[in-house]
C-alpha cells in the first residue's frame, strides 16, 4: 500500500489523496484548494500523476474543498467511476455549478484587467459545460453497503454527520502474508471531514465498527474546544425574541449548505414549540433554496429529534419561508422593515447579496446581524464582528449602528475531544495514523494528543508519497 498525499496536506483545503493497493489506483476526494487567487489557480490546474488513468474516485461529500476538481480530472480524461453517497451526489451538483460560474467569472476578471498584448487570455479552470460529464460519472452509494473494487479491494460509506450525504469511508484489502499462501485483510480509515456531536438534524457520526490498521484524520479543530451545542439553542431563541420585540430584521450571512439548513430548523423549532409566533424568513440564495430542498429528500438521513419534532412535515417550515432566487426578488426583501429573519450568503460579508441587505440594516439601531459561523481575519465580516464602527459597503461608508451577534458552537466539524472520541475504537497502539486536513500548527497539535493516547506511529504528512508497511 502507497499513499500519494496530493491535498488538504498541513493545511484544511484541497482534499486529495491517491492509493495504490493490490495494483488499483484509487482517489480519495478530489478537492479544489481555495486561496489566494494566484496560488489557487496554480495549485488546482495540478493534477497527481496519470489522475486520468485512476481505477476510481471515492468522494466524502459536496464541499468544494472535497469535490472542486472533479471536472478538472474528467476533462483531463478520466472514464472511471465517481463513487459517492446519493445526498452527496446532490449537493456536489450545486456546489460544482456555482463553482463553475466563479471560474468563469474569475477568468473574465483578470482577462479584463490590463494585459501584455503577447500574453494569451488566462482560461477559466472549468465551465459550467463541464459539469453535465461529472455528474454522469456518479455512482451513488448507500451508508453501510459495501462496495467490491475488485483484486480484493472493497470500501464502505458510514455517515459523518458533517453535512447532508457526508461520509467516512473505510476501505479493506485482502493482503497475502509472507509466511503461507493466506491472505490477510487491511483496513483503512479516512475520516474526511467529522461532524459534532448532538448537532441540529444531522446524526451523530456513526461510530466506526471496527479498528483500522491505517487512519487518515481530519483536524480542523484538533486543538479547540467548541462552545457547547446546548447553549446555540438559546442564544439563537435571544436573537429572534429580541427581532420579534423590536420588530426589527435579523440578518444571518451563511453558508448555502449545512448553516441555512440549520438556521431554518432552529427557527421551525421555536415555533414548533410555541417559543415564538410564526415570523417571516427570507432565503435569498439560489444555492440555499436548492440545497434546502436537497434536505428535505432525505429524511431518511437526519437524527430521531428532527423527524419526531417535525414528523414529516415541512421540516423547515418551507410553506412560511420566501425563497429568492431572482435578483429582483431579493431587492424585494430590502423593503421588509420587519420583524422577519434574512439568511443570505456569503458568511464573510465580502460579496454576495448579503450586502444589500447589510447596507439598508446597517444603520438601523434595532437590526440584527448574527453570525452563525467563524468568519476569516480580514474579511468585513470579522471587523464587524471585531467591533468596527464604520464600515464601506459598495461605494458608501456607514456606521455601524445595528446589534452584531456571534452564536458559537455551530460548527460543521468535531473539536479536539469530539474527534477523540470519534477515533477511540481505532485508537490502539499499533495502528497508523496521518494528520490531513488541519492548518501546520493545529495538525502536530492534534498528532501530539494522538500520540500521547498511545498510538505509536503518527504523523503529519506533507505532499508526498508514503509507503504503509503493514505489520506481519
Ligand atoms: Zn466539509
Amino acid at each position: 500500500m502507497h499513499i500519494q498525499f496530493c491535498g488538504a496536506n498541513r493545511t484544511v483545503t484541497g482534499s486529495c489523496h491517491l492509493l495504490h493497493v493490490n495494483g488499483l489506483r484509487i482517489f480519495l476526494d478530489m478537492g479544489l484548494y481555495q486561496g489566494p487567487r494566484e496560488e489557487a489557480r496554480r495549485i488546482n490546474q495540478y493534477l497527481p500523476d496519470d489522475a486520468r488513468t485512476a481505477d476510481a474516485i471515492i468522494l466524502s461529500h459536496g464541499h468544494l474543498d472535497h469535490c472542486g476538481k472533479l471536472p478538472v480530472v474528467v476533462r483531463e480524461g478520466y472514464k472511471g467511476p465517481i463513487y459517492c453517497t446519493p445526498a452527496t451526489a446532490e449537493v456536489a451538483r450545486i456546489v460544482l455549478e456555482d463553482s463553475a460560474e466563479i471560474q468563469l467569472e474569475d477568468a473574465t476578471y483578470i482577462n479584463r484587467r490590463s494585459r501584455h498584448p503577447d500574453e494569451s487570455p488566462v482560461q477559466p479552470l472549468y465551465r459550467p459545460s463541464d459539469i453535465p460529464q461529472v455528474l454522469k460519472q456518479f455512482n451513488r452509494v448507500e451508508y453501510n453497503r459495501t462496495i467490491d473494487l475488485c483484486k480484493g479491494v472493497r470500501f464502505t460509506f458510514h455517515d459523518a454527520g458533517h453535512i447532508l450525504g457526508s461520509a467516512y469511508i473505510l476501505l479493506q484489502w485482502d493482503e497475502a502474508t509472507s509466511s503461507s499462501n493466506q491472505t490477510t485483510t487491511r483496513s483503512l480509515l479516512f475520516t474526511a471531514d467529522v461532524g459534532r456531536y448532538n448537532s441540529p438534524i444531522l446524526n451523530d457520526p456513526a461510530t466506526i465498527p471496527a479498528p483500522a490498521d491505517l487512519v487518515l484524520t481530519e483536524s480542523t479543530y484538533g486543538d479547540k474546544t467548541h462552545a457547547p451545542m446546548e447553549g446555540v439553542e438559546e442564544q439563537f431563541l435571544n436573537a429572534v425574541k429580541y427581532c420579534i420585540k423590536y420588530r426589527s430584521r435579523m440578518l444571518i450571512p451563511a453558508f448555502a449548505v449545512g448553516r441555512t439548513q440549520t438556521v431554518l430548523w432552529y427557527i421551525q423549532k421555536f415555533i414548533h414549540e410555541n417559543k415564538i409566533p410564526p415570523i417571516p424568513v427570507f432565503v435569498d440564495s439560489p444555492m440555499g433554496v436548492e440545497v434546502t430542498r436537497i434536505h428535505e429528500r432525505y429524511p431518511q438521513y437526519f437524527d430521531k429529534q428532527t423527524n419526531d419534532m417535525i414528523a414529516g412535515k415541512d421540516l423547515f417550515g418551507l410553506a412560511r419561508i420566501t425563497f429568492a432566487t431572482s435578483m429582483e426578488q431579493s431587492k424585494a426583501i430590502n423593503s421588509v422593515t420587519g420583524p422577519c429573519v434574512i439568511i443570505a450568503s456569503s458568511p464573510t460579508c465580502e460579496f454576495g447579496r448579503i450586502l444589500h441587505h447589510l447596507k439598508f440594516s446597517m444603520e438601523r439601531p434595532n437590526d440584527l446581524l448574527v453570525f452563525v459561523g467563524w468568519t476569516p481575519p480580514n474579511t468585513l465580516g470579522r471587523r464587524l464582528q471585531d467591533g468596527q464602527n464604520r464600515a464601506r459597503i459598495f461605494d458608501r461608508w456607514y456606521d455601524v449602528r445595528c446589534q452584531i451577534h456571534t452564536i458559537h458552537g455551530l460548527s460543521a466539524h468535531a473539536d479536539g475531544d469530539e474527534l477523540i472520541r470519534f477515533l477511540t475504537p481505532t485508537l490502539r497502539p499499533q495502528t497508523t495514523i496521518f494528520v490531513v486536513h488541519g492548518e501546520a500548527n493545529v495538525a502536530d497539535a492534534f498528532a501530539q494528543r494522538l500520540s500521547k493516547s498511545g498510538v505509536q506511529h503518527v504523523s503529519v504528512p506533507a505532499m508526498e508519497t508514503v509507503t504503509f508497511q503493514t505489520p506481519q
